[in-house]
């Protein structure tokens, strides 16, 4: 189907000049209308920078350094999010694309109500809109993410973990944003919690028709819920595939490995014993691929050669890409 996002060749730094760590590397990305599209990697790879860089929600000292967002908008002609005037920014983050924050449960205002909480969404952004239709919509939001509006009175102090949770994916979609992006939303909750909220955003989404990206460590919840994973080490897309086709036949070690140390999908979590050594330190990043030194199949151009992320000239490369000398891309040749 037709793209929503496009992401371009997106790099992100912390700090400037010779301090600057890149944080997030020449990233491209495609996220097509009505699909989940899974992205995981280990704790640092830069996943939540990828999604605050193309927000534009970037904490200092984070820079954009390069790249696109090309946002397509369902009625009017594609823009790029990085150029957007402030104003113009501002409605792009609640009206076409909302994001979902780590720990985003408890960024609720603890001294509002619930509702007024949802209410103050519409407000801002539609002023003109009546009282009473701000309070039907709210009420029906909560609804949609399976809290009863008796409970619009309430205060986040009186819900548990799993109903502040529910309430910011309301607030997100409020607005009815043709993007979500969940950045691990669920960390904080039980796994049957996480499952029950991840599917309930999946039919949510089947209902409403936006496109999820999700973020999260945990590969088995991809595996069941998205449509495509990528995969990121050291601030790079070193995989992107269909979710079954990772599952079934993932290419990058790395993936490989992130794969191994999948927990079951019931049952309790484990370390990411698939791969020894930790993730690369951005300051003092590996030349050539920056997964050689933890890599079992590393060999001769690993330390030396970036490989290009491409469709692998060796496999079966319908819809999938690999950054990866075991599987050289076209163009690396
Ligand atoms: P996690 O799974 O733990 O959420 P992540 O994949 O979201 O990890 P990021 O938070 O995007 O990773 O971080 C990517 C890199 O950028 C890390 O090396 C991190 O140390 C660095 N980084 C993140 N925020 C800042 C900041 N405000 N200043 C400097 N460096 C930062
Ligand atoms: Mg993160």
């Amino acid at each position: 189907s037709e793209p929503v996002l496009e992401i371009r060749n997106l790099d992100v730094d912390y700090g400037l000049g010779d301090r600057a760590v890149h944080a997030v590397r020449d990233v491209s990305l495609t996220l097509h209308r009505g699909e989940v599209l899974g992205l995981a990697g280990e704790s640092g790879s830069g996943k939540s920078t990828l999604a605050y860089g193309l927000t534009r929600l970037l904490p200092p000292p984070g820079v954009i350094t390069g790249g696109q967002v090309i946002y397509h908008p369902e009625k009017d002609s594609p823009y790029d999010v990085l150029a957007l005037s402030d104003r113009k920014l501002r409605e792009f983050r609640w009206a076409e694309t909302a994001i979902v924050f780590q720990g985003a449960m408890n960024s609720l205002n603890p001294v509002h109500k619930i509702s007024t909480q949802l209410t103050d969404v519409l407000r801002a952004h539609d002023p003109a809109m009546s009282e009473h239709s701000r309070n039907a919509r709210a009420r029906e939001m909560l609804k949609l993410v399976g809290i009863s509006p008796d409970r619009m009175d309430a205060y986040p102090h009186q819900l548990s973990g799993g109903m502040r949770q529910r309430v910011m994916i309301g607030m997100a979609l409020i607005l009815q944003p043709q993007v979500v992006i969940m950045d691990e939303p669920t960390t904080a909750l039980d796994v049957v919690m996480q499952r029950q909220i991840l599917g309930q955003l999946i039919e949510l989404r089947e209902r409403l028709g936006f496109s999820v990206i999700f973020i999260t460590h945990d590969l088995s919840l991809l595996v069941e819920f998205s449509n495509r994973i990528a995969i990121m080490y050291g601030g790079r897309i070193v995989e992107e595939a269909p979710a079954s086709t990772i599952y079934r036949n993932a290419l990058h070690p790395y993936s490989e490995g992130l794969l191994g140390s999948f927990p079951a999908l019931r049952g309790p979590k484990r370390e990411l014993a698939g791969i020894p050594g930790s993730p690369p330190d951005l300051a003092g990043m590996p030349s050539g691929c920056s997964f050689h030194p933890r890599c079992p199949k590393a060999f001769d151009p690993c330390p030396t050669t970036v490989p290009v992320l491409g469709p692998p000239a060796d496999a079966n490369a319908a819809g999938r890409t690999v950054a990866c000398w075991l599987h050289p891309a076209l163009e690396n040749r």
